[in-house]
């Protein structure tokens, strides 16, 4: 990686009027916020089979003439890693891979962002001094990942009848028949 640019801190201008591009791995543990989702951290990096996870990332930046004007800043950036997390259904490791793609111009101002947020597919950011490119790319994987992680198949049994959400969901809610029927038997007639 070239010294000129911190990833903490990236000349997001200088970066993109030059056409430039980064990219790298970088250990999981070195994002606190997103190593939270990952079923035990700690243990996982402990554990025998050895590489603890990798965030593979990149990014890309550029400057777009208009002919209304300063040119537009656009930064490409994608990012991935495989997380294990907690399967909701078995309860078990389930390695999940995470994957960001985002596209983002930066505007001058808060003001401009929210003006052109609604008519605008890319995600609009206010250009600074320095962008913080780690915090980025630790948001955009965060925001990726499932908020119900689960294996596609459970490796362990599960019930037959457990076959779709709506309907763990409406035995979750349900008040255990069994408890129901212990409390019906202690009452007097
Ligand atoms: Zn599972």
């Amino acid at each position: 990686m070239d010294k000129k640019f911190d990833l903490n801190r990236l000349n997001v201008k200088a970066f993109a009027r030059d056409g430039l591009s980064l990219q790298g791995q970088l250990s999981l543990a070195q994002f606190a916020r997103l190593a939270e989702l990952a079923l035990s951290p700690v243990e996982s990096s402990l554990k025998g089979s050895g590489q603890a996870a990798q965030v593979s990332w990149a990014i890309q930046a550029k400057s777009v003439p208009v002919s209304s004007g300063d040119s537009q800043i656009w930064m490409h950036l994608k990012a991935d890693v495989d997380l294990p997390m907690q399967c909701q259904r078995c309860m078990g490791e389930v390695k999940l891979t995470l994957q960001a793609n985002a596209s983002f111009r930066f505007v001058a101002d808060e003001a401009t962002a929210e003006a052109e947020d609604d008519e605008s597919e890319e995600d609009l950011l206010v250009l600074v001094p320095e962008l913080n490119v780690f915090e980025l790319i630790e948001d955009e994987l965060i925001m990726s990942a499932p908020i119900v992680p689960k294996h596609e198949i459970c490796p362990t049994l599960v019930p037959m009848m457990a076959v779709d959400d709506a309907f763990e969901a409406a035995l979750e809610a349900r008040p255990n028949p069994f408890a129901a029927l212990a409390k019906l038997k202690k009452k007097p007639n």
